[in-house]
């Protein structure tokens, strides 16, 4: 008989049959754990606490070390877990197929880089979801893990497998996989559960499994599907999904961190071993984002605004520094250039840092002078290559179908301004197949570049100037009030990106000077159908996995054709169908697989302003601006949440104020 979870036996290192078959894998440093700031505790480190019980995390970012190291939400949790005597958390990434291969050759389990301990041995399995095209990687490491795919077949020998992160806000996809989910920020909640957790093991594990998600789930804060039962009509669309228990909640809300300040991590940043995809200190200056831009996920399902302070900021980027020696610092939120305190906080830090070999990066993305300023600040070490701006819709119409209020005018004032100062490249971020869409919308895209680039010329006086445009595929999610929004199929979207591309390149005078990049649009329907896929688009996820799909993130091993055979295998006698999950659009009467799932959003007021939409696709001038700066527009957040804007000034300026 196997060793009990958190026993010695079950808990060993297995780093004894990894070791000698690292030679024959690609990039084995990945898998050797060890680097600087990483964390390997006692197992037993709970033991003289005076419950004397240790919980412990495996957590997982289920993409490639390159990928999900650099993770901020990951690199959080690690630190705020491991920081209590009583918790052990350790990290595992997804395996390359050669791994994986090696690791079924040998018997060799899903392992954490940490300790090489089994992730099976732990109490949770914790994943991070950002993205949909994780789910795939995710069964990997359950089944390597040998834990049972399906939650229903795992005993209480199993850890209990929690997905979180933003894809987690409509778990309905993974919910046959997945024992329970949590939505929102994670600092606190990740130690609620871990006490719930301790208690219960403190008390003997009564009612064992079952009972510790009972607890966990009538706290209201952790949701667990199979206690939801959802019934579907003879159209195929949920009827209803109600709790199967008494106390369980009719509705699971998700988690706002309140005060940044008090929670100042990642405060031992992870240097990674291997090459990532960043290689910098990330420093969060703020959280949530109400400019209200339609599409965004993000910005609905994190409000409100939470900044952190001058003075935080400005030491957390110090200690980064220090115990990382990265020498690179970013600073992170979903719209930088919108702290209220940005001014002083780049020339602060400029000043700061200027002549040592630090440099600061913006992610720029608001269309404005004052972001050039920024960039200027921020720039003062370094060269200054590129900046980039995400006008997100090719025409003037599509930004205010979106609620992205930047006409043309203010961007070629703004790329003006930025070639002026000395830039010479300038990256342009759209969307194509965004609700109401064009072909004339698109092919604007065309026009603006050229505009950009003819600016450009004429401010600087050079012909070197150029200008990239980057196209993504729009995926309507959850949560956003383009969730009843139907989405363009990939038929459409190929085409409208092979017009708008024949346009660039045919224009003798400036198509030489546009770089153009962009994606198929395959993988984007995908993505739309786990985003709002039910619980019936697991059998397809699982169909797909059997059928040997891995990392579907990227372009070298997505196929769109085993998803859609899958699909078509594990919808059939539903129904329903790829394009009923994607290319339809919602009723307003229509329950929606993620409705039980609070984000705080009023569904009334999503839809009214899906109905603002459609109206300025028509020529309304309705504009929701930012509460920021406008008085509350109730989009329910706040109320529900018990939640409030908290911004500056504050007045406090970064200490000490000495040039470094
Ligand atoms: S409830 Fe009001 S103040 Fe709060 S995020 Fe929504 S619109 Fe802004």
């Amino acid at each position: 008989m196997s060793a009990a979870p958190g026993t010695a036996d079950s808990a060993a290192s297995v780093f004894h049959l990894l070791e000698p078959r690292l030679p024959s894998v690609s990039k084995p440093i990945q898998y050797v754990g060890g680097e600087l700031n990483s964390v390997v505790k006692d197992w037993n480190c709970g033991a003289p606490t005076p419950m004397g019980q240790t919980v412990r995390w495996a957590l997982m970012y289920p993409d490639a070390y390159e990928v999900g190291l650099p993770n901020q939400g990951v690199q959080i949790l690690y630190e705020v877990l491991n920081e209590r005597d009583w918790i052990v958390a350790e990290r595992t990434y997804a395996v390359w197929p050669d791994m994986e291969k090696v690791m079924r050759e040998d018997s060799i389990p899903q392992f954490t880089v940490d300790s090489h301990r089994p992730v099976g041995a732990f109490d949770v399995f914790g994943l991070s979801f950002s993205t949909e095209l994780g789910y795939t990687n995710m069964l990997t490491a359950l089944d390597l893990a040998g834990i049972p795919l399906h939650a229903a077949d795992r005993t209480d020998e199993h850890p209990v497998v929690l997905a979180g992160g933003h894809a987690a806000f409509n778990p309905e996809p993974i919910a046959d996989f997945v024992d329970a989910a949590v939505l929102g920020d994670g600092e606190e909640v990740v130690l609620a559960i871990s006490e719930v957790i301790r208690e219960w093991k403190a008390e003997g594990r009564p009612g064992g499994r079952d009972e510790l998600l009972r607890r966990l789930a009538v706290s209201g804060g952790v949701y667990v599907p199979r206690f939801y039962d959802v019934t579907y009509g003879a159209d195929g669309s949920i009827e209803a999904v109600v709790p199967n228990r008494p106390g369980i909640p009719f509705r699971v809300r998700k988690h706002t961190l309140m005060d940044l300040d008090a929670w100042p991590y990642p405060a031992n940043p992870l240097v990674p071993l291997a090459e990532t995809v960043h290689e910098r200190f990330s420093v969060e200056i703020f959280r949530g984002c109400t400019r209200g831009c339609r599409f965004c996920q993000a910005g609905m399902i994190t409000r409100p605004v939470r900044e952190r302070s001058l003075s935080t900021i400005g030491a957390m980027v110090e200690n980064g520094i220090r115990k990382s020696g990265f020498e690179e610092v970013g600073l992170l939120s979903l719209s930088s250039a919108d702290h209220t305190e940005i001014g002083d906080l780049a020339t602060d830090l400029a000043d700061r840092y200027e002549g040592s070999n630090v440099s600061l990066s913006l992610p720029s993305t608001r269309v404005d002078a004052f972001n050039i300023t920024l960039a200027n600040e921020f720039s003062r070490n370094g060269r200054r290559s590129g900046l980039t701006f995400a006008p997100e819709g090719g025409s003037d119409r599509m930004r205010k179908v979106i609620n992205k209020m930047v006409d043309e005018e203010d961007l070629i004032r703004t790329v003006a301004t930025a070639y002026s100062h000395g830039w010479r490249q300038v990256k342009l971020y759209f969307m194509v197949g965004l609700p109401t869409e064009t072909d004339d919308d698109v092919l604007q895209i065309a026009d603006l570049a050229k505009r950009v680039i003819a600016k450009g010329r004429e401010v600087s006086g050079r012909n070197d100037i150029r200008c990239t445009v980057s196209i993504g595929g729009f995926v309507p999610k959850p949560h956003t009030p383009f969730q009843w929004a139907a989405q363009l199929d990939h038929e459409t979207t190929d085409e409208r990106l092979r017009k708008l591309r024949e346009t660039v390149r045919d224009d003798k005078k400036y198509g030489r000077a546009i770089g153009f990049r962009y994606h198929d649009g395959k993988p984007g329907i995908v993505e739309g159908l786990l985003s709002r896929g039910d619980r019936r688009v697991g059998r397809i996820i699982e169909e797909v996995w059997r059928d040997g799909g891995r990392f579907d993130g990227w372009s070298e091993h997505f196929s769109y054709d085993r998803w859609m055979a899958s699909a078509q295998k594990a919808l059939a006698g539903t129904g329903v169908d790829v394009e009923w999950y994607t290319t339809r659009e919602r009723d307003y009467d229509e329950v929606l697989p993620w409705d039980h799932l609070d984000s705080g959003l009023d569904k009334d007021w999503l839809w009214s302003d899906w109905e603002d939409a459609l109206a300025a696709a028509d020529g309304a001038d309705i504009e929701v601006e930012d509460c920021r700066w406008t008085p509350c527009y109730d989009c329910g957040v706040c109320p529900e949440m018990g939640t409030e804007i908290q911004i500056g000034p504050t007045g406090q300026r970064l200490l000490p104020l000495s040039v470094v």
